[in-house]
């Protein structure tokens, strides 16, 4: 049975014909929600990240089958390693999925004696008996294909796997041009502040050129990590708060 409170309050969006947002699965914060995009064309269905729970990524698998004929060939970008977007993985892994992510992810992903899954876990502040019933039975893998550069994947419509590092090393940020959508993992916050406490200034600097880089781009929805699908005006708005993290430079004076 489907436990509602690890789904989270799920929105579902059509962007573009086959083309789905998530927005509001579960998160272990109770205040913001996580997202996922499915891309769906008539040979393949492509998921973009797996939500926290076991019950997120089968109300995942679930928007998909709707659409399905059950010929397609299916994939999972993971946009990174965070809890929030892989621990729903084993559900579409056990639909047959092809797991594609940066090869920063591994030393986090393979992780037999589940102490990601435990750490995670220590976190939440429900006792470990209600974390677990939460997150349900979830188990991490390495993914078949690694990558360390920009890729193009030809599914039957073109998707682009840019390298955005900056939130963290592995970072990657998703990109359907013929539907004009950017599905940002953290790369992008829409409304909230983005979060930088799993690096410091240079990885920073390194997040806005890469920010600069997405706001080149011909956007017409950004579907980010966490938050309400917003517009490439979010991008600038991202910048400036890194910007503003930054520290301040020494002007030197004669
Ligand atoms: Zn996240």
């Amino acid at each position: 049975m489907m436990n509602d409170r690890a789904v989270g309050s799920p929105k579902v969006y059509e962007l573009h014909e086959g083309v789905y947002a998530v927005i509001g699965l579960y998160h272990i914060s109770g205040s913001i929600g996580t997202n996922a995009g499915i891309i769906m064309t008539p040979d393949s269905v492509v998921f973009i990240d797996s939500g926290m729970t076991i019950s997120s990524a089968e109300f995942l698998w679930r928007v998909a089958q709707d659409h399905m004929s059950g010929n397609e060939d299916l994939y999972l970008i993971l946009t990174h390693h965070h809890s929030d977007h892989v621990f729903g993985m084993r559900v579409l892994r056990e639909k047959g999925v092809r797991v594609i992510a940066h090869s920063g992810v591994r030393e986090y992903l393979d992780d037999p004696d589940g102490k990601y899954l435990e750490f995670v876990k220590s976190l939440m502040r429900c006792g470990p008996e209600e974390a677990k019933e939460i997150l349900g039975d979830v188990r991490l893998t390495v993914p078949e294909q690694l990558i360390d550069n920009d890729t193009v994947l030809k599914v039957g419509t073109e998707i682009h796997l840019l390298a955005t590092p900056g939130h963290v090393p592995s970072e990657l940020s998703v990109y359907h041009p013929s539907s004009k959508t950017l599905f940002a993992g953290d790369t992008i916050f829409s409304e909230g502040s983005p979060t930088t406490r799993f690096g410091g200034p240079d990885d920073w600097r390194l997040w806005i050129s890469h920010l600069e880089r997405l706001r080149q781009m011909d956007i017409a929805t950004i579907c980010p990590g966490h938050g309400e699908l917003c517009t490439i005006d979010e991008i600038q708005r991202n910048i400036d708060s890194l910007n503003e993290t930054l520290p301040r430079r020494r002007l030197w004076r004669k």
